[in-house]
This record gives C-alpha cells, structure tokens and sequence, in this order.
C-alpha cells in the first residue's frame, strides 16, 4: 500500500505531485533547516481515493496520521488535545498547481473549551486563547459544518455595539468568552480535537470541489483529477502579543521586479489579519526597527531561499514571542515587467541560464511591453465580452462611424470605434480609433485582421451587443446602452468591455526586453517574418526583429480613401479595356509602394501575394453606399448596382477570390508582377538588396499555378528585358485548401515555397466562415464543443496534419522547398511551437506579435534540445 503521511522531513521539493506544491516546500524548507512548524503532508492520492471511495477517508489514514502526530508533538514538545501543554494544528489544502485562496484552511484546532482554559494558563494570555478559540469555531463552523460565516460576524458587531467597543483590540478576555458561549448557541462543533482533525481533513478534500475551486481550474486548465493535498502544521502564533506578529514578503519587488526585498508586517496578528487585509500593515522596516535580530534571520532566509529555488520567492512567515517561523514559500507572481526584469537579472547573477531565463516568460509578459495594457486591479465587472482579437487595452469615447471617428478625433479626443462588423470602407477610421468593436465576425475577420497588423486594441464578435447605428446606441444583453460620446475601455487581451475609464499600465521597451530578444535570437531555429502592406508597418516590423516579410496582401494596398474607388472601378469594370485604364492607375501605386517595402525590407525577402481581395469587402452594400460610389466614379447608380449584384456572392468567402481572378483576369496580375518586378528593379538600380518573392493564393491545383507562373514569367521576362541588373527572386504557392495540401507532392515540382495560410485552411477544413464564426464560437468554447478558438490557435489534429502531409509529400518530391506559415497562427505561442516541431522554415505574424514569435519559437527549441 502507497504511504499516503509524509512528515515534513520524509519530502523534497520534487514531490509536488504528491505533496502538493505547499506541502513539498514546506518539506524542502524543512530540509535546509529552516525554523517551519513541525507538522506532515496527507497527500494528492489519497485525495482520489477519498473521492473514489464516495467521499470517505481511507480505512487506515486515521491510524497513518496518528503515527505521524505523535512524532510532531515529540518535536515540538508539545500534546495534541491536552490541555496542559496543547499543540494545536493548521489544516490547510494545497494542490500540485497554486491555485490562492481557492480552497479552505482551518487553524487552531484541537481547540476546545477546557483547551482553551488550559491555553490561557499555560500562556498566562488569556485573551489570547479565548480569542484563538472564537476565531477557531468560526473557521470550523464555516468550512466544516458549513454555517453562514455571517452569523458570526452579525453577533460580534452586536456584542461590541451593545458594550461600546468598537475594534478587536477593544475585546478582553471576558468578551471572547462571552462571544463563545454565545457562537455556541449558532453552531454545535466536536468537542473532540481528533474528531476535529477528521472533519477537517475531509472538509479540505471537499473543497477541491468548491464552485470557485472548479471555476479557477476550469479558467487555468488544470486538470480536476491532480486533487489536493492536506497541510498539517503545529499552529505559531502571531497574534500572542506586541512582540509577536505576521508577515508577507517578496524576495524581489513583484510589480518591478527590482531586486530589493519586498514585506509587510503587522504586530500582534495571526497571518489570516495580513492576508485578509482587515488591518494595514506595515513595511517591513518596522520589523527591522523593533525586532532586528528577527529582521536580521528572515532577510537571511528569503536569500537563501532565492539562491536554493532560483527564482522570486513569495514567503509568509509568523514571529511568536520575538522567534521566527517560516509558514510558506512559492515562486511569487509578478507582472509582465517584472518577469522579464527578473529573468534576466538572473542570467546576470548566474543563478539560471539564458535558456532557461527564455522558458520563463510567456507572451502575456511580453505584450505588456507592446501595448498598454488594462490594469487588473483596477478592472470592473465587464458589460460585455467578444473574442480577444487584438490585444492591449484602449479607452475612448463610442462612435458609430469611420467618418464620426475621424471628426471627433480631430481635436484629439481619443475615440473606440463601435461597429456590427468593419469593411476596408472603414480603415480611415479605424487608424485613427484607439480600439475597435464589432458585434460580428471572428479572430480572422476584416477588423480582428486589419486591427492586429496595426497594433491596435480589438473585440470582434461581441455578439450581446446590439448595434443601432441610427440611434446611435449599443445596447448590451442587460440592457445597458452605451450611447454615442460615453467613456468605454476594452480589454483586448481578454476580450472585454467596460464602462468609463479603467487605467491602464504604459507600453514602452526596455533594455532588459531587448537583452531577451536576442537570446530567444541566439536560441532558436525557425524565422520569423512579418504580414505587413505598408512601408510604416514594416519598419515597426523590422524593428522589432521581423527578418522579412512574409505576406504582402496586396489588396490592403488599395485599402487607403484615395485607393479604394480605383480598386473598385477596377472590379466593378464591364469591359477589359476600362479595366485597364484603371489597372494602369493602380499600377502607378503598386509600383511605389512596393518600392518603398523593398527599401525598408532592405536584403530581406518580401513575399508578395497576388491580389487577392475577398470582393464583398470592396463592394458598395447599401443604396446610401452606392449612390455616393455612383457620384464618385461618375457612373450611373443603376449600372453599379447591377454590377454589384452581378458580382454578389453567396458565400464570398470561398468565392470568386485569388487565384480564380488571375485565370479569368490575367491582366490583373500582368500589372501586379511589372509593378512588383519592376519596383524591386528600380530599388536595386539604388542600391537596395530586393527579394521579392511572387505568392500566388488559394490554389487547387498544380494547372493553376502553371498557368498564372506563366503570366508571371512572362512579365518578369518584360520588366527584366534591356535592364542589367541581376535579380533574385522566387515564386510560390500560398496552402490554403485542403485540396491543395492533399496534393502537394504535384505542386511541388512547379513551386520554390509554400505558404500555409492557415486561415483561410482553418476555414475550410472546418467549414466555418471566417466572418461569421464569431456568433458561435464563444458558445462553442463555453460548451467545451471545442477546446480553443481554430482561427487563433492551430487545430493540430486537422490542418497540423494537411500540413504535415503536405510537407513530408512534397519535400520527397522536390528538394530545396522553403516553408511558412502566413496565417494569424504565425503569432499565437502554441502554434509557433507546432511549426517549429514540424520544421518549417518560418512564420508570418502581424508586426506586434514578432516579438512573442521570437520568444515562442526559441522556448520551442529548447524545449526540443531538452528532450532529445
Ligand atoms: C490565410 O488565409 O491564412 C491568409 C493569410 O490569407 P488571408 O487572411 O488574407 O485570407
Ligand atoms: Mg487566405
């Protein structure tokens, strides 16, 4: 049979699974002979099998646990249950993974009336031990008998009112006795303290299924099968007098992560009064004034505990009678900043590696660097929830409009930009907005898209929220209106909506983010590239580490006002010739904006897609939309409504997009491959080291890709003719259908790379629209029909696997293939990871998620080194 005690000494820090993670810490503290209350760990196991024995305890753990406390009272010279010379325990709960405050704790048992008397004696304190032993019926009453802790509080305030006292210091020893006899109207509790320990014990394993502990898991991931541990500790006591008292503290400041010992401390007070935060306590300078040799033990024993963990401690510990106990150490939580302060000040003082200073960061750390970010403890109750489409947090005042968001903010007013969805018609808008709101769409749709290669805050698919442009009203599932002008701010990073002006923590880089970067550079294999149109966005890109472009959307060129009409001329176009007259002008500005990319991109390769624009987003819908495109284009409504119509899609989504336009209009990408060609001419006749690297979208088959290649060749034969430069440059294929993916051993031949484009693969491997998916998919995720989001992290099992197959087939084909992945999972951690154990060459993610692909991609490889 499994031993199912462990005395503190009999465990190691190893034995989290077992122990607990408070248990094995006490066990290791134990070991390095620190001052920690004698006591033993009930472990995880037999938390199961109380569970699986219909929530009983196991036949022999009472006798188990009998042996144990007898060798914690030989230790610390003290009897349980005796009132001459009693010990009394704590009885706390303690999981594998921290899960704070979420299950219950019991201190002071084995308390009991003549105990108590004897406590008194024994301390000369009598109010010390009558207040112990009210506090010690209430904690009982409350997690064990499960009586309203309220009833407890109401009779104090009534007992102090009626006796004009009104603080716990007011109380004597007569007043706690008489608040017992008292609670013991409200509650029957054992008398006998083995009985307590019982019941406790119970209780603790019960609270594995409290409503907030299953929440927390839920929330956390953590798995409901690991169960808890029970703590059971000779109670100490800080609340025995002045010289007497407990404390919190941090090796390193938590929110700064400076290296300065962190505490507070308040006298004469059990932890319970710290935690709780019913007092103020003080810095722990206080303790170093009026105790300095105990100051003295605790600051050389958080530095021994950094240097043995390696890591910020977060400690507790209790001083009775002016000596020093530990009662805990965990790694301590910290912000953003902090972690990645710490993590490298570490690496400085040889205490981790570099790899290992990597692996302790995640992405949320690092987006507090690149955006600023809502402030937790200063959030409120949300009023509405999305999809977390672009992080950061963002506040301003609601407008209905691209053009209301462009007029208010003219003078400067900061403005969130509200909509049912977003078309390319709204990016003047949206530059301008600080975060954006749409009722519809997905991770993947126009605004979450357009959002995150700006870096700016996004919710998409907030689906309780119904959107009433004329009233100028968002009105949310409780009836909240949020009218036009009201203060919001959205949470981008979790997907939330709150009303006025919740603070935010700046956005700024720092030395040691930078020193962290180059290590996740030093440190991984897979590139990283960037999906940016615009020769701003790919500098941002650049600049923090892109190492080129890896998804040039051409038609997001065409997004700006000026552009977007001739882009729809174009479309909208009854014949061939006007549709040249109006490629000629879109090639003026192809032509220049790809210059400019390939300067800024300078000896990095740019790859560039052709066209490919879903056209519902650039046709006009509404008669108000077409009247005025009507006017602008000088055309008659009536034949940009027919056209419109003709041009109307059933599912625009899978439809007349990519590729499909090369075939039918080849004129089309003629004008694209002389303007990319000839600009990346022109840029190394200055100079420039241009790659251009030609994509052609949302394949089939290997026919199209030799038919448009063709036109290709064709033009770069044109561009290239009577110029004596030398040019490198390559063309692929984007793998965006799973036909495409199940033949990629006969596309290979005919490509030089391939481009996962996840999104558009997500979407139809699973038949989901990328636009529509946000009205469902967060009742997908509540309902647990679906682990995670598809569109935000790689569905492994589905498209990982048309991605593993379509690389191991096409790479027997033909050598020398160069991979990526351009979707948006370029710049989720998780997917990054996949990739790099499938091998690609790179990723593509927006400019702002560079930097955690950075981070992802070398935690992968070291991840990957440790194993092998
Ligand atoms: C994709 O489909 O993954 C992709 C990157 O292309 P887009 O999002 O432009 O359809
Ligand atoms: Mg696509």
């Amino acid at each position: 049979m499994a031993k199912r005690v462990y005395l503190f000494n009999e465990g190691s820090k190893d034995d989290r699974e077992l122990l607990g993670g408070k248990g094995a810490n006490l066990c290791e503290m134990t070991n390095l002979g620190l001052p920690v209350p004698f006591g033993f760990v009930i472990t995880t196991p037999t938390c199961r099998e109380f569970f699986e024995g219909g929530n009983k305890l196991p036949n022999l753990l009472e006798q188990e646990y009998r042996v144990a406390l007898d060798l914690v009272e030989k230790q610390m010279d003290a009897r349980f249950g005796d009132p001459e010379n009693p010990l009394l325990f704590s009885v706390r709960s303690g999981a594998p993974v921290s899960m704070p405050g979420m299950m219950n704790t019991i201190l002071n048992l084995g308390l009991n009336d003549e105990i108590a008397a004897g406590l008194a004696r024994k301390t000369d304190n009598p109010r010390f031990a009558y207040d112990s032993y009210r506090r010690f019926i209430q904690m009982f009453a409350d997690v064990v008998l499960d009586v309203d802790g309220e009833k407890f509080e109401h009779e104090i305030s009534q007992y102090k009112s009626k006796h004009g006292k009104s603080l716990d210091t007011d109380m004597s020893a007569e007043d706690w006795q008489a608040i017992i006899e008292i609670f013991k109207g409200i509650t029957d509790f054992p008398q006998d303290p083995f009985e307590q320990l019982k019941l406790a014990v119970e209780a603790v394993f019960l609270s594995w299924h409290t409503p907030r502990a299953n929440v927390y898991r839920e929330m956390n991931n953590i798995p409901v099968t690991l169960g808890t541990a029970v703590n059971v500790q000779a109670m100490v006591f800080g609340n025995f007098g002045e010289d007497s008292g407990s404390g919190v503290a941090f090796t390193r400041n938590p929110s700064t992560g400076e290296r300065s010992f962190f505490g507070e401390f308040l006298f004469n007070a059990a932890g319970e009064d710290v935690v709780a935060g019913i007092r103020t306590p003080q810095p722990i300078e206080s303790l170093r004034n009026r105790l300095p040799d105990v100051y003295d033990e605790l600051y050389r024993t958080q530095a021994l505990l950094e240097e043995h963990y390696r890591d910020m401690q977060d400690i507790e510990f209790t001083v009775q009678q002016g000596r020093f106990y530990m009662l805990q150490t965990r790694s301590g939580k910290r912000t953003g900043r902090a972690s990645i302060k710490i993590a490298v000040d570490m690496v400085r003082e040889e205490l981790i590696s570099e790899k290992e200073a990597l692996m302790r960061v995640s992405p949320e750390h690092v987006e507090a660097f690149l955006h600023p970010m809502v402030d937790p403890a200063a959030k409120t109750d949300p009023v509405a929830t999305g999809l977390p489409a672009s992080p950061g947090g963002a506040t301003g005042r609601v407008v209905f409009s691209a053009d209301e968001a462009v007029a208010v903010n003219s003078d400067g007013t900061a403005v969130i930009l509200v909509r049912r969805e977003t078309t390319p018609e709204d990016i003047h808008g949206m530059k301008v907005a600080e975060g954006i709101l749409t009722e519809l769409g997905g991770m993947t749709s126009h605004a979450a898209v357009v959002a995150r290669g700006m870096g700016v805050c996004a919710i998409t698919g907030a689906g309780g929220l119904s959107i009433d442009y004329e009233a100028g009203t968002a009105t949310t599932q409780d009836g909240i209106a949020i009218r036009r002008g009201d203060v919001i701010t959205l949470d981008g990073t979790a997907g939330e909506v709150m009303l006025g002006d919740i603070p935010k923590t700046e956005a700024s880089s720092s030395e040691d983010f930078q020193i962290l970067l180059s290590w996740a550079d030093k440190h991984r294999k897979l590139k990283v590239r960037a999906n940016a149109e615009t020769p701003e966005d790919a500098a941002k890109a650049r600049e923090l580490g892109a190492e080129g472009i890896g998804l040039c959307r051409t038609e997001h060129m065409f997004f700006d006002s000026e552009r977007i009409d001739l882009m729809r001329a174009m479309i909208l176009s009854d014949t061939k010739k006007e549709r040249k007259k109006y490629l000629k002008q879109l090639l003026a500005f192809q032509h220049a904006d790809m210059l400019a990319l390939f300067k800024v991109m300078d000896g990095l390769p740019v790859t560039v897609r052709l066209l490919d624009p879903p056209l519902h987003e650039f046709l006009p819908h509404t008669e108000e939309d077409i009247s005025a495109l009507a006017q602008r284009l000088d055309k008659p409504a009536q034949a940009i409504r027919d056209s419109a119509e003709h041009l109307s899609e059933v599912n625009p989504m899978l439809g007349f997009r990519g590729c499909r336009l090369s075939v039918v209009y080849p004129e089309i990408t003629a004008m694209q491959v002389r303007a990319i060609i000839g600009a990346a001419v022109e840029a190394t006749e200055q100079g420039y080291k241009p790659f251009p690297e030609i994509m052609i979208p949302l394949v089939v088959n290997v026919r199209e890709i030799r038919l448009i290649s063709e036109i290709i060749d064709h033009g770069i034969h044109k561009a290239l003719k009577e110029k004596s430069v030398s040019l490198t440059y390559k063309i692929g294929t984007m793998m965006e259908t799973p036909r495409a993916c199940l033949g990629a051993d006969r596309l290979a031949p005919a490509v030089e790379f391939m481009s996962f484009g996840t999104n558009d693969l997500t979407q139809m491997t699973y038949g989901f629209s990328r636009d529509d998916a946000g009205r469902f998919i967060p009742q997908y995720l509540e309902r647990k029909l679906i682990e995670s989001d598809p569109f935000v992290s790689l569905d492994q099992r589905a498209v990982g696997r048309l991605m593993e197959m379509a690389i191991s087939e096409s790479r027997a084909r033909k050598k020398g293939i160069k991979y990526g992945i351009c979707g948006e999972h370029g710049g989720d951690p998780r997917s990054v990871r996949f990739c790099h154990d499938l091998g690609l060459d790179y990723v593509s993610c927006s400019p702002y998620r560079v930097p955690i692909a950075r981070i992802a991609a070398a935690q992968a490889n070291v991840d990957q080194e440790r194993s092998n």
